[in-house]
């Protein structure tokens, strides 16, 4: 007898496509039991799967509007002193109230689960402390937003390995056993690794910071890099060891399932071969990268040839993830001047959105598929009177959504199988959008 609850609705995205009439019934732990027939009434039109925020650095999100302003060649580098300026002005509770916040907005959003790249570790000053982790920890379980905390290592400021600036200071750590005593002081908290890119990690501390991590975290831990965002990241590299950061990667580790290649933006026609057949992940962030002028990374190939990738929302300047899609498949239509570049028959939304789903699960270090037995009740359901769906068949209403739709659109997001936003409002949310105001103006004024 199944004692669980059982949530019905005129249609579910599962891992085969669209299947009419269903019922979820889901188990006491949050995860789903069975998925069977069921009929009117409905619990809600459409619900499909809570997308895996893959990739983000929570306390950026106090920087939207910083860096915009054009001194000669703006570019990321400039954006970048404004992050440092803000990066050494948070104090823990500024970030426990920047967190909540944000990860609220992602929730409403329809993000079911954050991946956070978590380089902010020390105190102001550089002191040692696990403030600022608990902070985020903290934040996620207050808001109830599962969380995949991937401590961050980061010790040179360049490719020349030259030590970490002055500005890097609560970034940095001095070596990999330094490192390696953060992660063990974090215990259960920390769920993977995450080398900081190529420039802030010395090909030759990758190995013994993969094997020092395994060590604590077990073989299975994902590990996320940032790796070929920027066509200057590509081209120092090149002129340092003669090789590209990717072919460098792979020339260091054996690169495997387990691997995230955040951006991935310049990966070339080989690189995104040796990518797949690695069975790796590439974590692609299209709000940050068209915001930061990176360039667009070849999704239509990638996506044709049945490579893994997942979004990210990064610096937080937006908390989307349909606007996110939308910006990664307007982002092909712009360069090739032609439309439906990552569609198949299927149109875009059914194709793109369990693409991504999927790869994100992987980048959170899930093996079950979403909306299957045994993964975690995790749905974002859409309104059948939401503007951009209203009136539009079944089949259409996602490619809608996709193309042009919003939050409005969403009529309620479970996670785990408890229903924690409606109408675009978070459950009992708590006051955090003062919380947030106030740290947003103590941040700027000081
Ligand atoms: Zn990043």
């Amino acid at each position: 007898m199944f004692d669980g609850r059982s949530l019905t609705f005129r249609a579910i995205l599962g891992p085969e496509g669209f299947e009419a009439d269903r019922t979820i019934e889901i188990g006491p732990d949050g995860c789903i039991v069975r998925i069977v027939p069921g009929g009117p009434p409905y619990d809600g039109f459409i619900a499909i799967p809570g997308m895996t925020n893959a990739h983000s650095h929570v306390f950026q999100r106090a920087l939207a509007g910083r860096g915009e302003a054009a001194y000669g060649e703006e570019s990321f580098w400039t954006w970048r002193e404004a992050m440092y300026r803000l990066a050494n002005a948070i104090t823990p509770e500024q970030l426990y109230a920047i967190a909540c916040y944000t990860y609220a907005e992602m929730m409403c959003n329809g993000f079911t689960h954050v991946v956070e790249f978590h380089y902010l570790h020390h105190q102001s000053g550089g002191s040692r402390s696990l403030a600022m982790t608990d902070a985020i920890v903290t934040a996620a379980n207050d808001i109830g937003l599962p969380l995949t905390l991937l401590p961050v290592y980061y010790r040179t400021s360049g490719f020349d390995g030259a030590p970490a600036s002055f500005e890097q200071k609560r970034f940095v750590h001095d070596s990999v056993e330094d490192f390696l005593l953060t992660l063990e002081a974090m215990g259960d908290v920390a769920n993977g690794v995450a080398p900081h890119s190529l420039r802030a990690v010395p090909p030759e501390d990758l190995v013994p910071l993969i094997e020092g991590a395994e060590a604590i975290l077990g073989e299975s831990a994902p590990i996320h890099i940032h790796v070929s965002e920027q066509m200057r990241e590509v081209l120092e590299c090149r002129e340092r060891f003669g090789r590209t950061p990717i072919e460098l990667l792979g020339d260091m580790v054996p690169i495997g399932p387990r691997w995230n290649l955040v951006h991935a933006t310049h990966a070339t026609d080989a690189e995104r071969v040796v990518i797949r057949e690695a069975a790796a992940n590439v974590v692609l962030c299209p709000l940050t990268e068209a915001y930061l002028g990176d360039g667009i990374f070849q999704a239509r190939e990638h996506f044709h040839a049945s490579g893994f990738a997942a979004i990210g929302s990064d610096c937080n300047v937006r908390v989307s993830p349909v606007d996110e899609v939308r910006q990664l498949e307007y982002g092909q239509r712009l360069r090739d001047q032609k439309r439906a570049r990552l569609a198949t028959e299927q149109g875009v939304g059914v194709p793109v959105w369990s693409w991504l789903v999927d790869g994100g699960r992987r980048a959170a270090g899930y093996g079950t598929a979403a909306l299957s037995c045994g993964s975690r009740a995790d749905l974002v359901v859409l309104d059948e009177e939401g503007p951009t769906i209203c009136g539009q068949e079944l089949e259409v209403a996602l490619d809608a959504w996709i193309v042009g739709g919003d939050v409005r659109d969403i009529a309620s997001v479970y996670v785990a199988g408890q229903r924690r936003v409606e109408k675009g409002v978070l459950n009992g949310e708590p006051d955090i959008k003062t919380a947030f105001a106030a740290a947003m103006r103590a941040i700027w004024s000081s």
